[in-house]
């Protein structure tokens, strides 16, 4: 090849850097050792295992972007993107535990908290201490700055009173990030972001979701009652909480995009296998030319997802512009997951609306795809405003 093509020639989306390639291996190899033997316990139970989560912990999985010197990984948000990747084709509860962990609460953290913040929770989230991100309530969910939660100035201290709902990681978590507002006047210019500790006065965990899918995944709703939080917890301003909201949620919904070609790849290998033991007609049905052509079309859709997935995070890395990419990524990605996920479950035939075969499992947790972190409207909204200019 030409020099001059050789230096113009930009990598493969999919190309990935050695250290990428080695840490995505680890983390298959922890997926298939420890995550896949409890996968189904785990869904039965509604529960995920406080051993693998200290064992995510000690694989250094928990603090992907922390910086070194606060006892992080000191990696990329890409490396994130790998790692729930290939947590999600095992089990996408796992995944989105480490998902929340990394995209939105370490990443927050990372971009709005001070250097005292983060010496105080950075040590604590890459050790042992699970976080959680606290947007949602029981009315106001895709109009997210329509929150009821509110915070009261009292001098040195704010209030927190009111309900959060569907709060991922709520049951483990040790911190939450949780936006009320502190002066409803202002409209959502007064939503402000708190660090929570769980063991704060006036904070409780309520309900847990009992859920169709990702049912190990812990989703409860947040009671604040006078919840007394100092003012050195307040991240960023007091009254641009709104504007960390919508930037985390960017970032974290390409760990989303990411969850769900995991679990797109997790039901279509299974399948794969599946079609090639499973005889009819005197034959395995991959050799059946319409078997394959379906093979061949879900492939297609799982690379397309990868690559919107992988050139999000990389524009988001390299400090691009990545909002609209983003968006697509997601939208594009949970779209993917439901069609792969459910024609794995139509190659198994019978067998694969049983729950003792692993492809029903996929089919219900690639659902949440389409809801969490904005839902597939949300996601047109906001590439339709990125097309016309309007953001
Ligand atoms: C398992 C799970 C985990 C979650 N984890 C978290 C978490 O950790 N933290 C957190 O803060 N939240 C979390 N959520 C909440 C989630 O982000 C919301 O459920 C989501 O934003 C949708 O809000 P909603 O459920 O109130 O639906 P609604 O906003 O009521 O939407 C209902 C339907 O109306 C559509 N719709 C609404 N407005 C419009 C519009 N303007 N134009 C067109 N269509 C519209 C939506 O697309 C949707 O189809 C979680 C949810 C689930 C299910």
């Amino acid at each position: 090849m030409p020099e001059a093509l050789v230096a113009s020639r930009s990598l493969p989306l999919n190309d990935l850097s050695e250290d990428e390639r080695s840490f995505r291996q680890v983390v298959r190899e922890f997926a298939r050792e420890r995550v896949r033997p409890l996968v189904s316990e785990m869904d039965d139970e509604a529960r995920i295992p406080r051993e693998l989560i200290d064992a995510c912990f000690e694989l250094g999985i928990m603090g992907i972007e922390i910086p070194e010197r606060h006892q992080g990984a000191g990696a990329t948000f890409f490396m994130s993107i790998l790692v729930v990747e290939e947590l999600a084709r095992v089990d996408a509860s796992v995944a989105v535990l480490v998902d929340v962990q990394n995209t939105l609460v370490n990443n927050l953290l990372l971009r709005w908290g001070n250097e005292e913040q983060q010496a105080r929770y950075f040590p604590k989230l890459a050790s042992k201490w699970v976080g959680a991100y606290a947007l949602s309530e029981a009315g106001s969910g895709s109009d997210a700055f329509a929150l009821a939660c509110r915070a009261e100035d009292r001098g040195d201290h704010f209030e927190l009173t009111g309900r959060k709902l569907w709060i991922t990681n709520a049951a483990e978590a040790e911190l939450f990030i949780v936006m009320a507002n502190a002066d409803p006047n202002q409209g959502y210019r007064g939503i402000t972001s708190f660090l929570v500790e769980r063991s704060f006065p006036g904070f409780a965990v309520g309900k847990k979701e009992d859920k169709l899918g990702i049912r190990a995944s812990s989703t409860c709703e947040l009671i604040l009652e006078g919840c007394r939080v100092p003012k050195q917890n307040v991240l960023g301003q007091v009254g641009k909480g709104y504007k960390i909201a919508i930037e985390t949620l960017n970032e974290g919904r390409i760990g989303i995009g990411a969850q769900m070609v995991g679990v797109a790849q997790g039901a279509f290998e299974h399948a794969l296998k599946y079609a090639q033991e499973r005889r009819q007609f005197g034959k395995p049905i991959a050799e059946f030319q319409a078997i394959q052509f379906l093979f061949a079309e879900l492939a297609t859709q799982i690379e397309a997802a990868r690559l919107l997935t992988y050139n999000a995070a990389r524009l988001r890395d390299t400090g691009a512009p990545f909002v609209k990419e983003a968006a697509m990524a997601k939208l594009f990605a949970s779209r993917a997951a439901e069609d792969v996920t459910s024609k794995a479950v139509e190659i198994y035939g019978g067998y694969g609306f049983t729950r003792e075969y692993p492809v029903e499992k996929y089919f219900r947790d690639q659902k949440v795809g389409q809801i969490y972190e904005g839902t597939t409207n949300m996601q047109l909204a906001v590439i339709a405003k990125q097309l016309l200019g309007k953001l």
